[in-house]
């Protein structure tokens, strides 16, 4: 009904083919919202906005959608699994780091001051009590989005690629398996097997039988590739007239009048606007220094690799995170996808040998008579992280119409059209369908 709504809004406003008026056309430039960033996030919000019947325009720097951060990750909603990285256990975790003695956390560029001012900040999330409210923020955000996720294909028109069967957690140690497991009644969203009931729930994973000390159930998660929604979602909005995609245009500054930001500046010239929202992921401190703060977001760099299916008996069905050796597994039909390491390294993008190496030999010790092995691509990304955990979402101090969805680290893709929604409800003036789930900042009115 919204959409259709929109789109009788859209036909007045722009009856004749050329909406040549000056005054008319004064007026649409007025009431754009611009949003910078095609990823995940700054498409699934450019889509909550239209659907409210607001003119937008996104405007990303690389050639499509989803081609950074939202390209190679995961694709799991872990719901049942959304907790900020920020917790007491992370202070000795990132000590073992330092030393070199934790395989899933690096530590590559210690002397970078942006990592030190973030990694203080960090710290002071380390506390019991911040992590119970940072991972209370993003659980909430998380279910969300899912419920969203559920709906968003059918509703576009798209084919049903995304999974809501739920995700398996699987512990190689039987300590950690059990002190994981007592937290989980019966009956619930969130159930323990041991190994001969994950086998049996779960073929795919007999090659690990021996080394699994038992799993959890979440009935709760979703699975799908993030960078195929999110292209099949900006087309479907562009090719449908619902909002104007400008690719290759990079955004280099802004231009400001009386607490307002009135036009942003791109590598193809000014666009006009009414409000603005940074959806630049990991780069969001890089174009909002110029006016006057820096979203404390770091690029924690993360590795995929995946690998064509040739027998799918033998690979898992519902996607798993090895809590032991912390690597993501997911099935997309035709393919699994591996995805593994927190890696503090700047901006470098690079794919180290030793890297790949180890999701490599993960692959061939559990799935390597299931899958290709000659022929994996292996990618890396950087997940745009706080230190507290969840995103900053809300408006901007001291700006009028400058809105900020960005530094959604481990969790974008499950977090990202809940994000969405709630910017664009705030933004539209709407009563937010969740409160309190930003992170917070001196420079920020927090959703
Ligand atoms: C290995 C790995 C595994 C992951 N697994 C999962 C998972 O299983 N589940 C999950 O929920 N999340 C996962 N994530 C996290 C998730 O991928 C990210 O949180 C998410 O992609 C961030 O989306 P984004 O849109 O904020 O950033 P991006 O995808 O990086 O998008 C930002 C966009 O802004 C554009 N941009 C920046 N500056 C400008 C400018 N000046 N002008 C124009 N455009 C600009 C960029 O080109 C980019 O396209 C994983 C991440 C990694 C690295």
């Amino acid at each position: 009904m919204r959409w259709s709504r929109w789109r009788r809004s859209r036909q007045s406003f722009c009856g004749s083919a050329t909406c040549a008026r000056p005054r008319k056309e004064r007026q649409m430039q007025d009431d754009r919202v611009v949003v910078i960033g095609a990823g995940v996030i700054g498409t699934m919000t450019a889509r909550a906005l239209a659907k409210r019947g607001r003119r937008v325009t996104l405007i990303e720097r690389l050639p499509g959608a989803a081609e950074l951060c939202s390209r190679g990750n995961a694709g799991m909603m872990a719901v049942g699994h959304a907790k900020a990285w920020a917790e007491p256990a992370a202070i000795p975790a990132l000590g073992r780091a330092l030393l070199g003695r934790e395989p899933a956390v690096r530590v590559s560029r210690l002397l970078d001051p942006a990592l030190w001012r973030w990694g203080i900040d960090f710290l002071r999330h380390c506390t019991a009590s911040a992590n119970a409210v940072n991972s209370d923020r993003e659980r909430r955000l998380a279910r969300f989005s899912r419920d969203m996720l559920k709906a968003a294909e059918t509703e576009m028109g798209l084919p049903v690629a995304t999974a809501h069967e739920g995700a398996l957690y699987l512990f190689q140690d039987a300590a950690q398996f059990r002190s994981y497991a007592a937290k989980v009644g019966t009956g619930g969203e969130i159930e323990a097997l041991d190994p001969a009931a994950l086998i049996a729930r779960e073929p795919g994973l007999a090659a690990m039988r021996d080394r699994l000390a038992g799993g959890l159930l979440s009935h709760i998660d979703s699975v799908g590739d993030c960078h195929l929604f999110t292209r099949r979602t900006a087309a479907w909005l562009a090719d449908t007239g619902r909002i104007e995609i400008r690719y290759d245009t990079a955004v280099t500054g802004f231009t400001r009048r009386n607490g307002k930001i009135v036009a942003v500046e791109t590598s193809a010239g000014p666009v006009p606007c009414g409000a603005v929202v940074l959806a630049t992921g990991g780069e969001t401190p890089d174009l909002t220094r110029p006016l006057g703060f820096a979203p404390a977001i770091y690029p924690v760099k993360g590795y995929s690799g995946t690998w064509r299916i040739t027998d799918p008996a033998g690979v898992p069905r519902l996607p798993f995170v090895d809590e032991t050796e912390l690597l993501a597994v997911a099935n997309y039909g035709d393919r699994l996808r591996v995805t593994a390491i927190a890696e503090f390294a700047g901006r470098d993008r690079s794919l180290p040998a030793a890297r790949v190496k180890l999701l490599d030999d993960y692959v061939r010790r559990s799935f390597g008579a299931a899958v290709d092995l000659d022929t994996p691509e292996f990618w890396t990304g950087l997940r745009p992280t706080t230190p507290a955990g969840p995103p900053f979402l809300g408006k901007v101090k001291h700006f009028a119409n400058l809105w900020i969805n960005a530094g959604h680290g481990q969790l974008g893709w499950t977090m990202s059209l809940g994000a969405g929604e709630i910017l664009a409800q705030h933004l539209t003036g709407e009563t937010p369908a969740l409160r309190d789930v930003s992170a917070r900042a001196r420079w920020l009115e927090a959703a």
